[in-house]
């Protein structure tokens, strides 16, 4: 493993490319923002939704796919701010944790009207089962579900305009070309939405999964989106966007951070609404041997929040824990769920853990603490 020399993203992160410097792509298209006219973007972003809100007031201005989180709470303030009348849309989690409900009804007590898709409980456990088992990733239907629900309602409502949060591949590194978008499209999900190499049409026949139980995993065809003509921004291309400064705006608007740092994670204020987040998490520690205190380390290393050297104790601190707990509820509660077992679950994360990454003994076996941790070949420095 190398790392960056600006930041602690290691090569082994997908998508992401290393300049002659050694300095990653998410270093770089962040250098770029500050080349950016903020301004403009702002006034761009009040001729867009000029060109696309509801001109006689009988339909919404545009549609906000919600959480509840600190983006999407940030994301109707300023839509609210900017005087459209937005249809908050949710995909409800795979495990809705508690402290999710609480900002849920926080998000309707901005003043939105609010749809929640959640989809058949019954399938969405299988997907995950079966998304665990297959790709080493729980939160597979999630991922998707959160980029199709709120087209499908776009399109139904006949509402031209969506406005996502932050482009992933610009903060967290990706092909150039699509970390500058503003746009989400199809090709754009279809490559990094977190379809994984899984398609929808792959699950058809698992475990007895037929077409008709995926419907809200679909994307809208092409002619459909034609006819309403809907077009997905990211609000991230014209706003500076900071996760850390949108949990601070969301919090004066009510929103609910964790009581104490999250499991694995750096913070308090994100990946507060799914059980599961902290399996997923876990995974990409296993699969590519950084973790999500590595990504928010990041993020507030390139503000110059943190040093490189105080980024390294802390993400070496939080991530890659074993998820004995998350939000407060034990992992075998939250397996309990899909039916699995903590040795089972122990079985399938030995399966995906990448064994070039991480010790072995001489018998090729994974080499763990007494809480079951593993430790990196080459650690973070
Ligand atoms: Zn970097």
């Amino acid at each position: 493993m190398k790392y960056c020399t600006n930041c602690l993203y290691p090569n082994t992160k997908p998508d992401l490319v290393f300049d002659a410097e050694g300095v990653c792509s998410a270093c770089r298209s962040f250098k770029e923002r500050s080349d950016v006219d903020w301004e403009q973007r702002a006034k761009e972003f009040k001729e867009v939704t000029s060109r696309y809100r509801s001109k006689d007031g009988k339909n919404y201005d545009c549609v906000i796919g919600v959480s509840g989180g600190k983006d999407s709470t940030y994301q109707v303030i300023r839509c609210l701010e900017a005087g459209l009348n937005p249809l908050c849309v949710t995909a409800t989690t795979c495990a809705l944790s508690d402290i999710g409900v609480r900002n849920l009804d926080n998000l309707e007590r901005l003043g939105v009207d609010h749809i929640e898709v959640t989809t058949n409980r019954v399938v969405r456990k299988k997907l995950n089962k079966f998304c665990l088992n297959e790709v080493g990733d729980i939160s597979w239907p999630e991922h998707v579900s959160i980029f199709t629900v709120p087209v499908r309602i776009a399109v139904q409502m006949n509402i031209p305009l969506i406005i996502w949060g932050e482009n992933p591949q610009n903060e967290y590194g990706g092909p150039a070309a699509t970390g500058k978008s503003k746009h989400l499209d199809r090709r754009w999900l279809e490559e990094f939405g977190g379809l994984i190499g899984l398609r929808i049409t792959d699950l058809i026949g698992v475990e007895g999964l037929t077409a008709r139980d995926l419907i809200q995993f679909t994307y809208p065809d092409d002619s459909e989106l034609e006819r309403v003509g809907v077009t997905g921004v990211f609000l991230g291309y014209f706003y500076r966007w900071d996760g850390f400064t949108n949990a601070l705006y969301s919090q004066a608007f009510g929103f609910e951070t964790f009581a104490t740092n999250v499991e694995g994670s750096l913070t308090n204020y994100e990946n507060l609404d799914n059980y599961q987040a902290g399996i997923h998490d876990y995974f990409k520690y296993l699969k590519f041997g950084f973790g999500r205190a590595t990504d928010l380390a990041n993020n507030h290393l390139r503000r110059g929040r943190l040093n490189r050297a105080d980024a390294v104790i802390l993400a070496r601190r939080y991530d890659g824990k074993f998820p004995w707990t998350y939000l407060g509820r034990k992992l075998e509660d939250i397996l309990a769920d899909i039916d699995m077992t903590v040795p089972e679950f122990v079985a399938v994360c030995d399966r995906f853990t990448n064994k070039k990454l991480f010790r072995t003994n001489n018998a090729g076996e994974l080499i763990k603490d007494r809480d079951g941790n593993l430790s990196l070949i080459t650690p973070l420095t």
